[in-house]
């Protein structure tokens, strides 16, 4: 079994996310992809944070079409901050030693990996994928940064993988489409009355609306 493992405010979900997530899983053979919102941001407070029921029932109504895709509450069963440290180990003791785990996050993400709790680990915990995001830094910054924060672990090289030393994992650079959307857009969309169409699944556009999110 391989799985994805997709972290994130998902505040909202858009299609930005979706589409990477879906050439990520074809790419890598991946079973099945889990979109796990945070239920409380350590980075990222701020007034316009929907509430994670939200959140969560805008990612299920994202994936329903999807047999890959899972939406997870497991930041939320377990209260408190999520650390993906604590989510990686919570899917490693859920799925099983046999499972193949695969970390998913964005290029800007990963340029701020090293101030998450216990960022190590995550690297051993699970291989990661860092898909490029337009406006972010490409493979080669990637790469040198986690050279910089993981030193004797991690070797720059400029191939798009990047292999760990004892029990640190691969790290791939996925080019995937590159789609300029982010959820800071669409939540100014919505506040600014605007269509959505497009960005947001019409099941996720139909939520914010309905529910008056982000107004
Ligand atoms: P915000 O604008 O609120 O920061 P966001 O669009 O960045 O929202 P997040 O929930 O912060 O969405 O992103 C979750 C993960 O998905 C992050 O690792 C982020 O880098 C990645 N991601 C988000 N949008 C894209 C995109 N358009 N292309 C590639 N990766 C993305
Ligand atoms: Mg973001």
């Amino acid at each position: 079994m391989r799985a994805g493992l997709f972290g994130g405010t998902f505040n909202p979900v858009h299609t930005g996310h979706l589409r990477a997530a879906e050439e990520c899983a074809e790419i890598f053979s991946l079973d099945r992809v889990y979109l796990i919102p945070s239920y409380t941001p350590p980075h990222k407070p701020g007034p316009d944070l929907a509430g994670h029921a939200d959140r969560l029932a805008m990612v299920r109504l994202a994936v329903e079409d999807n047999p890959r895709f899972l939406a997870s509450g497991a930041e939320c069963a377990r209260g408190g901050p999520s650390y993906t440290r604590d989510t990686l180990l919570h899917f490693r003791n859920t799925l099983g030693p046999s499972a193949t785990l695969f970390f998913i996050a964005g290029a800007d993400a990963v340029m701020d990996i090293h101030t998450w709790r216990a960022y190590p680990e995550i690297f051993q915990l699970a291989h990661v994928l860092v898909l490029s995001r337009p406006g972010q830094p490409g493979c080669p910054e990637i790469f040198s940064h986690i050279a910089a924060i993981l030193p004797k672990i991690y070797t720059p090289s400029a191939a798009d993988t990047l292999e760990g030393k004892d029990s640190f994992r691969t790290i791939h650079f996925f080019p995937c489409t590159a789609l300029d959307i982010s959820a800071s857009l669409v939540r100014r969309l919505a506040r600014e009355k605007r269509s959505l169409r497009y960005l947001v699944v019409p099941k996720v556009a139909d939520y914010i609306c309905e529910k008056g999110l982000y107004t």
